[in-house]
């Protein structure tokens, strides 16, 4: 039973990475992108306040997501363990899940710094296809769905995210690293931080990340 955090920039694999490792490992896939996306589907009031920010490719105010994420933890599944995926993204943030899982007598084992440079996040970006049903991603070029607009899985129809053009890609990133480094150094200091390419193919940064998580295993028998 563990408790991961995924972090790093848009587009570096980390929805691809969490999907597998949940699927393969029973662990719950915690995505705050995703649990905002389902909001702003369904026009709740947290989804109404978030999609102009999430539009823009700005952050949601903290309080909003924190209160969403408080939400989710009250959920049985979290004794399964956790792969959280967008969470934190800045320090108070960190702060606010240090809290939140102390309060639960819970840590976070560790965290996976999936960085990625800057081209291959636009290309992946730009020609990235999610389903509208499933949440499965596809990509126009890398990954194309075997029926155009359809999803392999689950034959929902792909769309584009509204967040997914040019500059709203660009407005990501900016935002990114405005605030990646105190994060970098709040894991590092806690001694809990790995640090792994997302440029490379997903089988590889899976084999990588579950490496990791046998040491960590290992670790916990001993
Ligand atoms: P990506 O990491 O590829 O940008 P996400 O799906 O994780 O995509 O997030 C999409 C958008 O959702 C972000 O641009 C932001 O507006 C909002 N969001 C997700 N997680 C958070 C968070 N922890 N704090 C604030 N906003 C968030």
């Amino acid at each position: 039973m563990m408790r991961i955090i995924l972090f790093g920039p848009p587009g570096a694999g980390k929805g691809t990475q969490a999907k597998v490792l949940s699927d393969r490992s029973g662990l719950s896939h915690i995505s705050t992108g995703d649990l905002l996306r389902d909001n702003v589907k369904g026009s709740t009031p947290l989804g109404k306040q978030a999609k102009d920010f999430m539009d823009k490719g700005l952050l949601v105010p903290d309080e909003l997501v924190a209160n969403m994420l408080q939400e989710r933890f009250s959920r049985q599944d979290l004794k399964n363990g956790f792969i959280l995926d967008g969470y934190p993204r800045n320090i108070a943030q960190a702060k606010t899940l240090d809290d939140m899982l102390a309060k639960l007598n819970m840590g976070i084992d560790f965290v996976v710094y999936l960085d990625a440079s800057d081209s291959v996040i636009i290309q992946r970006l730009s020609g990235r296809l999610v389903c509208s049903s499933c949440g499965a991603n596809f990509h126009i070029t890398n990954m194309p769905p075997k029926v155009a607009g359809i999803c392999d899985n689950c034959k929902g129809p792909l769309y584009q995210r509204n967040d997914d053009k040019e500059e709203t890609i660009k407005k990501r990133l900016e935002v990114y690293k405005k605030e990646v480094s105190p994060l970098i150094k709040y894991y590092e200091t806690q001694n809990k931080l790995y640090r792994l390419s997302g440029d490379e193919k997903p089988e590889l940064v899976l084999e990588k990340i579950l490496k990791i998580s046998e040491k960590h295993n290992d670790s916990v028998k001993v």
